[in-house]
């Protein structure tokens, strides 16, 4: 009896202490596949932790011990608490991630659909996402540190600083022109004084310049406006390639210290700059797509520049595309972003119709640069050389004859893209996709540009084993070897992501077509994105009907924004310009209202079409993917996810399409199949996506099977 009595006296006090200290509760983001936060109670020690959101936290998950975010701390839990886990250890004294980090990186898992946990460490570089590597030191300054709110921080100015009037006349808010060097034309001046009069608060403005109008001189004033008050800058560029050469001109203009991040970096390197812009000592940040979520404790202004990129969002994994993002972060910090392009996005285009953005024009080339001419040329039944019509190769020889340089486009790397057996018909495919082996010379591979398998190249037909194996169709590679015959006289560079492979190669070759030491610079893609080519006067377009006629419904948007963007590399000197397009399909209405108005023509007609189509940015889309060994697997899957979500209470407005098989069925042995969904209002969408999410991941499934939700799609492959 005085044993029971002593015990219900220490459960009494144990109750006692309970009630007198509230219960913490540590609600944690894990890296895994699930969309929840989950629930752990302190290590016993923890008595004079202050506990903060954005700590990294290491917790028991499973049999194994995982790094954790502290996302949030509750007096309760849904689960019952003695089965609740401690967590064993505090990794940070200091938040990692600050409280509007934290929200921004919530909002993007939400809205693309993709669980917390993983959305938070695909935004940490790679060091901080393990528990061997303590952060060096606190990322925010002690003292700065902020309590669990959802509030951003604040911004460093005064607000009797801020409203000081900004701009004296003819003088741009103190900032020193004559230190930079350059003079602004009168539509840069206004981009500028427009953009900085929104300092201090969220504005999105579209900065839409034809290339060579002198956007990066815009972006460098308004950076040195925001470093001269204090605060940190933010450029995100598509291209790792990109990040170089303005890198330069950033650092020789700007005060204070630049940093770059992105995935090419060296480890060491990377935690480095990581580190000095989460300190706040990094004054601009220049960085690809995932530097969206590098926390910054003063960001003052953010860049998008080339904001119609594809490769702005994320293909796998965590689908985000960090324009987007980069919106809503400014929103959440309170400060203007900057969306740049020469072609901007329609989607962007539509917002700032819309006066949802600050429409920013550049209509004219800086200097004395003339715009190109555009010109298509009908190559229906004209006998081509090297792919070249006679009209194409005549007009290459008169540039030549006057010293000056030529670019050729075409957008297919490799010796040959198809192999076949004259014999029986055999083509080399990939065992793995429905993608034709690409052939190429030199190193001899025989290469799926899908899947990235490498056979050796057939020295007779695998079929029927005849030796007379033909090689159909071109690539940069065969282009290359063609083209020398034609023009003995002439220096030619290819420039593909073959021939830059080598580190330093692509600066090689750039610079050496810079001095004129080439005459003839040919190549993909790359060749649009941001390299000057002052002194070409020609660009040919070498096959455009490939570009045009790509299977999805953005394919046209992508080849006027790849027209206008390889024609902004010729003529920007005192040399006018010529573009010379070879097509089978002269007639194609959006490629005539190119040409006829240009590309502000182009999208009037593309925006009327996508209305009367029912398409982005008029609806938003969402694509369910799944994939499987078997074909049918994820037809399945996606039946019976189309049947539970027309079971939902809310489909009203909500169309689903499908399922079909993906346009490219078989990749790396895998078969694809996907499910779209449209609606003309996005938060009905997102309200329907977060339901039939949760009812996803209960769906029974083989293990074989993925599936992976893309909010706002632009591939459909
Ligand atoms: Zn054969
Ligand atoms: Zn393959």
């Amino acid at each position: 009896m005085i044993e029971e009595n002593n015990n219900s006296a220490i459960q009494l006090s144990a109750a006692a202490t309970a009630s007198i200290e509230p219960m913490v509760i540590l609600q944690v983001a894990i890296d895994v596949p699930l969309m929840t936060l989950f629930d752990y109670l302190p290590p016993l020690d923890a008595a004079s932790v202050e506990w903060t959101q954005g700590m990294r936290l290491l917790v028991p998950f499973g049999s194994r011990q995982r790094v954790g975010i502290l996302m949030g701390i509750a007096a309760d839990s849904d689960h019952a608490l003695a089965r609740l886990k401690r967590v064993d250890a505090v990794l940070d004294e200091q938040p990692l991630l600050a409280a509007v980090d934290l929200t921004l990186i919530g909002w993007a898992a939400a809205y693309y659909q993709y669980p917390i946990g993983e959305a938070i460490f695909t935004a940490l570089p790679p060091h901080l996402r393990k528990k061997s590597l303590k952060s060096p030191q606190p990322p925010f300054p002690k003292g700065e540190e902020k309590p669990i709110d959802q509030s951003p921080p604040a911004p460093l100015l005064q607000r009797g600083e801020k409203e000081k009037p900004p701009l004296e006349k003819g003088g741009l808010g103190g900032f020193d022109e004559k230190k930079a060097g350059f003079e602004l034309n009168p539509d840069q001046a206004t981009a500028v004084s427009a953009i900085h009069a929104a300092l201090g608060r969220f504005q999105p403005f579209l900065l839409d310049g034809v290339t060579g109008s002198g956007k990066t001189e815009v972006y460098i004033q308004l950076i040195a406006q925001v470093i001269a008050s204090g605060q940190q800058a933010l450029v995100i560029v598509p291209e790792i390639g990109l990040t170089p050469q303005l890198q330069t001109r950033f650092t020789s203009r700007l005060p204070g210290v630049t940093v770059v991040l992105h995935s090419a970096l060296k480890a060491s390197d990377r935690a480095r700059n990581w580190e000095q812009a989460t300190l706040g000592t990094a004054t601009l940040v220049l960085g690809t797509r995932s530097a969206i979520f590098v926390p910054l404790p003063r960001l003052g202004l953010i860049v998008v520049d080339e904001e119609h990129d594809m490769s702005l969002k994320q293909q796998d994994g965590f689908r985000y595309s960090a324009r987007d993002v980069a919106v809503r972060r400014a929103q959440l910090v309170g400060c203007p972003i900057i969306l740049g392009s020469a072609t901007p996005a329609l989607e962007t285009l539509h917002n700032a119709q819309r006066q949802r953005y600050d429409w920013l024009q550049l209509p004219r080339r800086a200097g004395v640069a003339q715009p190109p001419k555009i010109s298509l040329l009908d190559i229906r039944q004209q006998p081509l050389r090297a792919g070249l019509s006679m009209v194409l190769r005549e007009r290459m020889q008169t540039e030549l004859a006057a010293g000056n340089q030529i670019l050729l486009f075409l957008n297919r790397r490799g010796y040959a893209p198809v192999l076949i057996c004259h014999a029986c018909g055999w083509i080399g495919n990939c065992p793995q996709c429905d993608v034709r082996l690409t052939l190429h010379l030199s190193p001899r591979k025989f290469w799926c540009h899908h899947c990235g398998r490498v056979q050796p190249v057939p020295q007779h037909c695998p079929s029927c084993k005849s030796a007379d194996l033909r090689m159909i169709g071109r690539g940069t590679e065969r282009l290359e070897e063609e083209l020398q015959p034609l023009f003995p006289d002439a220096t030619i560079a290819r420039i593909d992501s073959d021939s830059t492979q080598r580190r330093g190669e692509l600066k090689r070759l750039l610079s050496a077509v810079a001095r004129g030491e080439v005459q003839i610079v040919l190549g993909t893609q790359m060749l649009a994105k941001g390299h000057d080519f002052p002194r070409v006067t020609l660009v040919g377009i070498l096959d455009l009907d490939g570009v045009l006629y790509a299977s999805d419904f953005r394919a046209p948007e992508r080849a006027a924004q790849l027209i206008m963007q390889v024609a902004g590399r010729a003529g920007r000197a005192e040399r006018p310009g010529r573009v010379i397009l070879q097509t089978r399909h002269p007639e194609h209405a959006l490629l005539q209202s190119l040409l006829r108005s240009g590309y502000r023509g182009f999208v009037a007609e593309a925006l009327r079409e996508r209305e009367d189509t029912e398409l982005p940015p008029f609806t938003h889309l969402a694509l369910l993917r799944a994939d499987a060994t078997d074909a049918l697997i994820p037809m399945e899957f996606l039946s019976e996810a189309k049947r539970l979500a027309l079971a939902l209470p809310e489909t009203e407005h909500i169309f689903i399409l499908g399922p079909a098989p993906s346009p490219l069925v078989r990749r790396v042995g895998r078969y694809h199949a996907q499910l779209l969904v449209q609606c003309a209002d996005r938060m009905r969408l997102q309200r329907f996506l977060n339901q039939w999410g949760g009812v996803l991941q209960k769906l029974k499934r083989g293990k074989d099977l993925h599936w992976s939700m893309d909010v706002d799609p632009i591939l459909f492959s």
